[in-house]
């Protein structure tokens, strides 16, 4: 101990002042002297310079895990939606000042420099998202937890509008290099694939498996700095990267077949080339179960490797100290692959390795969309994993075995738990299987863990009740209030103190001050500088000019039928219809913006994008509009947007089909920065709105119940002839006011809209939704009732930090306490 702490101290003195060390960076690192050096400079040598520092904490986290004997915790996920860094390194190491005034020596702003930075863009969504703050609150309530990912050469693909249509540009990330990893070429693990296997007498006299003939290819660990805020704690991200076992394949080279060698060995790297760009869809592609397994096999030797270094080949303690948690079925071979581990690897029995394996994994749900659940047919499966399948086939046995014995000649119940799903393709039901690897599955908030266990998993819920928990979703208060929301930030320190940066809860206290009329007036300039600031980024990437008289309407989150986005179009054509027809009186100025991917195959979801750009084209081009309505489609949206636009937000959408969002977690930044929201009963919205106060919330439409019921007699076009105002609607839509060029273009929307097996019900919730718009503005028009309901979302939002989320899975799930620096 003593012996690492000197040395510690040694190390740390070879680093200068930042402003000292910027410059360095600048001059010896990336050979630039003082004159003429862009921004991109800067950035890299600044973000150097602050990753030093970070690394300083990292080592002596990273020498705390390897000695503690406490149980550790890995955070299996195939994608980590990070956003920038260098302001979070920067905001966490309380380096700020000393950042500000290296730069300032060059004339150059923090903001500006760190603008340079590209998004870490390695997820779809919520839950690439989720995993990121999940990360974020570990590091700072310092529990051993490390990520483990794939390093995608490609993340998110790049939106682009062209004519109102979605286009995609590959998203080449790593570019320019990546400041925040360290390559750890001595930590590279073997990964196999095809092959077959065989029975062979072991050194034991039992027989045993073997998989062989195998394709190999190696997977190399990249890792990134966790820096937990201002506790000196920096925990770990390990991302994988796919490479060829050889640099060229000797017998090919040998044979004269040079292009074929380097052929092969583009091949492997293909498994990290590129995200899908999926959310909520499954898609069925071998390449992506290739990446499943290689993050899996990868990450779990790794862990085992560990091990083996501190425990040698006993394996005993194995499952009491090690916690795998699965972020949904992506991750879900862990359970195969572990048993196969261990007992092809390392020499256990079946009972031993599956009491381990059946100890340590814990699996998250993120959906209740059918269309979204993930089943690989067994064929692809024996051709490319051959020995998992074969372990998958006996734990189902098994579990059948045991499900027959408690239920003697239920054959019905058999099929329907069955983790082959027969039929004339036979599938592997990878939800399934992570239910009866586990022992925890967790729903991400309550709505969705209650359909869970009275839906989706209703069979297993009776044979396990004990298995199925909530752990509502959280983000952190970090990244998304602090750091995004400086002017929030300062007000909220000047009046309730800091405490609320670690402790949201603390957020209470700021309630007293909701019909304080100075703090509302300080609240309200707060949010009109974030619109101004909003409204000019808006122009800038769109276009549209916002007033900043107007309340600010947004919907940012994927493209997606479930989520709505063709409502809040739908009530836009009406607010353009009530102008045309000259019934502004009482209108409230309204700038609605919509933002989001659509999955590139979704051709539903790009069409709603064409037609939000073609509705905006017509309403902002329309001069009967001035000064009433505005609205844009921000293109690209990503992490590093939303921290511009949940600031300036005043009024969140989060509309969705009761019981279709899981949790949603667009909706918590939202309301920690003050917005209301206008939303559904569904996913975490029902928590926010507990917690809001039912009076601070415009809620609408059918409950999940309400929807299952309304689906059986579902009559959207009565419901149009009956409502004159709904009926303009859609005569506009459908008589080409927005496709006046395109005739037909939206005609696939609106006979969903029209359908009666329409799965999303919106028109069942469009009168409802105008009359919620319709309070919402004239509720905007008082404005010291507005701003007393947004201080007071605010202040109730403290329930929605990953650190709360985090708490709960580390006390009820993990069964892990933080490891305090010494
Ligand atoms: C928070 C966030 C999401 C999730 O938004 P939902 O509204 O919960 O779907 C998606 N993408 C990005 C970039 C986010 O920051």
């Amino acid at each position: 101990m003593l012996d690492q702490t000197s040395h510690d101290k040694e190390t740390f003195d070879v680093l200068a002042p930042l402003n000292q060390e910027h410059r360095r960076h600048l001059m010896y690192t990336f050979g630039h002297d003082e004159s003429d050096i862009g921004s991109n400079y800067h950035y890299r040598a600044l973000a150097t310079a602050v990753r030093d520092r970070v690394t300083h904490h990292w080592r002596n986290t990273r020498h705390q895990f390897a000695t503690t004997d406490q149980r550790r915790v890995h955070y299996f996920s195939l994608e980590f939606l990070l956003g920038r860094s260098l302001n979070n390194a920067v905001q966490n190491l309380d380096l700020e000042e000393s950042a500000r005034n290296a730069l300032h020596q060059y004339g150059v702003q923090l903001e500006e420099i760190a603008d340079e930075e590209q998004d870490a863009g390695l997820g779809n969504g919520g839950l690439g998202r989720l995993a990121a703050c999940f990360l974020d609150s570990c590091a700072n309530l310092q529990l051993p937890v490390a990520g483990y990912g794939i390093r995608y050469e490609f993340g998110m693909f790049h939106q682009m509008i062209e004519n109102g249509r979605q286009v995609e540009a590959p998203d080449h990330w790593l570019r320019d290099g990546n400041i925040w990893e360290i390559e750890r070429p001595e930590d590279t693990r073997t990964i196999k694939f095809y092959g077959r296997t065989e029975r062979y007498m072991a050194d034991s006299g039992k027989m045993a498996s073997r998989w062989v003939g195998t394709h190999d290819m190696l997977a190399v660990p990249y890792d990134m700095p966790i820096p937990g805020y201002k506790n000196q704690t920096v925990n770990t991200l390990r991302l994988w990267k796919a490479a060829a076992t050889d640099e060229f394949n000797l017998e090919e080279f040998n044979s004269g077949n040079y292009p074929d060698a380097v052929v092969q060995k583009n091949n492997a790297e293909q498994i990290s080339m590129v995200l899908y760009p999926n959310d909520a869809s499954e898609n069925g592609k071998e390449l992506r179960l290739k990446q499943q397994y290689f993050l899996v096999s990868a990450s779990l030797q790794d862990v085992l490797a560990a091990w083996v270094e501190q425990h040698g080949e006993d394996f005993t303690h194995f499952g009491e100290k090690n916690c795998f948690q699965l972020n949904d079925t992506h991750p879900a071979c862990s359970v195969p692959e572990l048993m196969r581990l261990l007992m092809d690897e390392h020499g256990l029995e079946w009972d031993a390795a599956w009491k381990i394996t059946s100890s340590c994994m814990a699996y998250t749900n993120h959906t209740l969309l059918p269309e979204a659940l993930e089943r690989w047919s067994v064929a692809l499966f024996s051709r490319l994993l051959p020995r998992l399948l074969e372990i998958i086939y006996e734990i189902n046995e098994r579990f059948l075995a045991l499900v027959k014995e408690a239920h003697p000649g239920d054959t019905a119940l058999l099929r329907r738990v069955s983790l082959v799903e027969e039929g004339h393709q036979p599938h592997i039901r990878m939800a399934y299987l992570s239910i009866v690897g586990s022992f925890s599955v967790n729903g991400v908030a309550a709505l969705h863990t209650e359909l869970l266990k009275e839906g989706l998993f209703l069979d297993f819920y009776k044979i396990w009740p004990e298995k199925f928990n909530n752990k509502t979703n959280g983000v952190t208060q970090r990244r998304w209030l602090s750091h995004c929301n400086p002017l929030l930030r300062d007000l909220l320190i000047e009046t309730i103190g800091t405490e609320w940066e670690c402790d949201l809860m603390q957020m209470e206290k700021l309630a007293p001050y909701a019909d304080d009329a100075a703090f509302q007036k300080k609240w309200a300039d707060v949010k009109l500088a974030n619109k101004q600031r909003l409204a000019a980024h808006v122009l800038k990437h769109t276009g549209v000019e916002f007033m900043e008289n107007a309340i600010f309407d947004v919907q940012v989150k994927r493209i997606h039928e479930y989520k709505r986005q063709l409502l809040n179009v739908l009530h836009v054509i009406h607010l353009y219809d009530r102008i045309k027809r000259g019934e502004t009186k009482d209108m409230t100025p309204r700038c609605v913006l919509i933002g989001g991917k659509a999955a590139p195959g979704y051709h539903v979801a790009k069409l709603i994008v064409k037609l939000i750009n073609n509705v905006a084209s017509v309403v902002n081009a329309d001069p009967a509009t001035k000064g009433l309505l505005r609205l844009a489609f921000f293109p690209n949206y990503r992490v590093s947007t939303m921290e511009i636009i949940c600031p300036g937000t005043e009024l969140s959408e989060q509309i969705s089909t009761a019981g279709k969002e899981a949790s949603g977690t667009g909706n918590m930044k939202f309301m920690m920065n003050g917005a209301l929201t206008i939303g559904t009963l569904d996913g975490a919205n029902i928590e926010i709105r507990e917690k809001a106060g039912d009076e601070n919330f415009f809620l609408f439409g059918l409950d999940a119940q309400g929807v299952v019921e309304a689906r059986k007699s579902y009559d959207p076009n009565t419901i149009i002839a009956d409502d004159p105002e709904i009926r303009r609607v859609m005569e506009l839509l459908e008589g080409g006011t927005f496709n006046m060029n395109e005739p037909g273009i939206f005609d696939l929307l609106t006979q969903g809209l029209r359908n009666p097996h329409d799965q999303w019900v919106s028109i069942a919730d469009l009168r409802s939704y105008i009359d919620a718009q319709t309070e919402a503005g004239a509720t905007y028009r008082d404005q010291a009732k507005w701003n007393r309901m947004s201080i007071l979302n605010s202040a109730h939002s403290g329930w929605f930090s990953s650190d709360r989320t985090i708490q709960q899975y580390a006390d009820e799930i993990w069964g892990v306490k933080p490891l305090r620096n010494v």
